[in-house]
């Protein structure tokens, strides 16, 4: 080699897969969906090129939100429909942190909806991924927000008479700067979407279609084979959108996955002046001098 010749050194997965094996035992039901979604984001993970102390996956209340408890990172498992709130302060703390919240649809559009709307529009620089199996799984099958019209189960007799949440039309009308869905039935591509999610500078959801086979005989994965085809497949134009809002509301005989939508926008963190000089957890409080200032300044 000569003397002066660069070496371009690519950077190096930190860990490998089995790195992030827990003792916990899965007690998710055989065949359920969520196993592919597991599998996605553990490839994912191990492919950020990041040490695993870097990254934290948060959850709410659900089968998807125990995840936490089979991925060997930091984790916590919230309240229900608390865990966005938990990791906005979470990364406002520490925006350092590779921040990851999961969680199914009961659990984030219900409960939790109120804070999706508001994660929507803060673009506060973390990636959401819900485990959408249209039904409480957990609670043994009642209807959820995105259950289809006339969807019924033994815990939900009556068809349900209510239209769904739409969360990828609703993500992009509450401004957030990524939207997509994906499968939990198509591994290789739910983990390319997750990679490209969690290098996305800003709020970057993502609805998993998710096949519960114990109490959802409806959305299994026969009907997704039949009705799924991804938007990369036709050279969808992802940052228009008005188109994102329109392909967003196609939901029948043909059911689209991949991105629908991104936007570069500045994160909330960029915009806090505390948090400009270094992550907040780092910084001295110096409490007596803060509250000095106060008192003089009130008096
Ligand atoms: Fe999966 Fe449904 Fe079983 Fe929950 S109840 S583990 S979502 S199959």
């Amino acid at each position: 080699m000569e003397q002066n010749e660069t070496i371009h050194l690519q950077p190096v997965n930190k860990f490998v897969l089995k790195d992030l094996a827990t003792p916990t035992k899965i007690n998710w039901c055989p065949g359920c969906g969520d196993f592919g979604i597991l599998m996605g984001l553990k490839n994912a993970v191990v492919e950020l090129k990041k040490e695993q102390h870097e990254i934290f996956l948060i959850s709410g209340i659900g089968c998807s939100s125990k995840t936490p408890y089979w991925v060997k990172l930091y984790g916590y498992n919230g309240l229900h429909g608390r865990a966005l709130p938990f990791a906005t302060g979470l990364k406002l703390a520490n925006h350092a942190l590779t921040v990851i919240v999961v969680g199914g649809d009961g659990d984030g559009y219900s409960e939790g909806g109120n804070h999706f709307m508001h994660a929507c529009r803060r673009n506060i620089d973390m990636t959401y991924i819900v485990f959408n199996n249209q039904v409480y799984g957990l609670t043994t099958g009642q209807a959820s927000p995105t259950s289809e019209k006339g969807f019924k189960t033994k815990a939900t007799p009556d068809p349900v008479i209510e239209e769904p949440v739409n969360p990828v039309a609703l993500a992009i009308a509450a401004g957030a700067t990524y939207v997509a869905r994906a499968y939990a039935g198509d591994v290789q591509h739910l983990k390319r979407i997750i990679i490209d999610a969690v290098a996305h500078k800003g709020f970057a959801f993502i609805d998993v279609l998710q096949p519960c086979v114990t109490f959802n005989h409806h959305n299994t994965f026969d009907f997704y084979k039949q009705r799924l085809y991804k938007l990369e497949d036709e050279q969808f134009d992802f940052t228009d959108k008005a188109k994102a809002f329109v392909r967003a509301q196609e939901w029948g005989e043909k059911i689209p996955i991949g991105l629908f939508f991104k936007v570069e926008r500045d994160t909330y963190e960029s915009q806090v002046p505390a948090l400009q000089k270094e992550v907040l957890l780092k910084q001295s409080l110096d409490m007596r001098k803060q509250v000095g200032d106060v008192m003089r300044e009130f008096s």
